[in-house]
């Protein structure tokens, strides 16, 4: 082999090495972004899927704007109600999600609406310091009405589900759109096995591709 070639391939060798650096670090960039940093925008919504082994995680998060039209905490009964609706409705996962190519049963679910509602529900996955900021307010009611005018909030979902043949699995169709009409884009990721991809749902285009 010549010196030139030889060149040439150590050159080729350290372009390929750049540019597995140079993903890398888009995608920790990618990540960062889906997670505290993500910004609360009305309209969008994120969701995260895990799939590892037979198990798929859905992780959903929305601002409660897209989900009940208002993010202060319900007061009259018409906004209780409507927190309430969505708590149920996001607990009915196989009318949130339907899975492609395999059949998936639900093995535990936690929907948090307490953003919104004051009611002690269970939500075994809320984080602590949320319920600590919910009980603080909850004793200084007429406070929390001042600050509460340009709060945001958010509601959240997770979903864990056990498949027959999850590597059968090939899409998951998201009707969230149907149910809520607030909510205009969701930002989507998706892992599986080393595998990543990111995608924008939209009510046209609803369905994640998994492979
Ligand atoms: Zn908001």
């Amino acid at each position: 082999m010549g010196q030139r070639l030889k060149d040439m391939l150590a050159l080729l060798f350290l372009f390929g090495l750049f540019m597995v650096i140079v993903q890398s670090v888009v995608i920790r960039q990618a990540q960062a972004e889906e997670g505290s940093l993500e910004a609360h925008v009305h309209g969008m919504s994120d969701l995260t899927i895990a799939v590892e082994g037979g198990e798929i995680e859905i992780e959903f998060e929305s601002p409660a704007m897209n989900i009940v039209g208002f993010e202060y905490k319900a007061q009259s009964a018409r906004d209780i109600e409507a927190a309430e609706r969505a708590a149920v409705v996001l607990e009915q996962h196989d009318k949130v999600f339907t899975f492609i190519g395999t059949t998936c049963e639900l093995i535990d679910s936690s929907v948090d609406v307490s953003g919104v509602l004051n009611v002690a529900h269970d939500d075994h996955d809320t984080h602590d310091d949320h319920d600590a900021h919910d009980d603080h307010d909850a004793h200084d009611d007429h406070e929390h009405e001042e600050s509460d005018t340009d709060a945001h909030s958010d509601i959240s979902a997770a979903y864990h589900f056990s498949c027959d043949n999850a590597l059968k699995l090939s899409a998951i169709q998201v009707h969230l759109f149907k149910l809520f009409e607030g909510i205009d884009e969701i930002r989507t990721m998706w892992l599986r096995e080393g595998k990543q991809g990111a995608i924008t749902l939209t009510s046209k285009a609803p369905r994640v591709d998994i492979r």
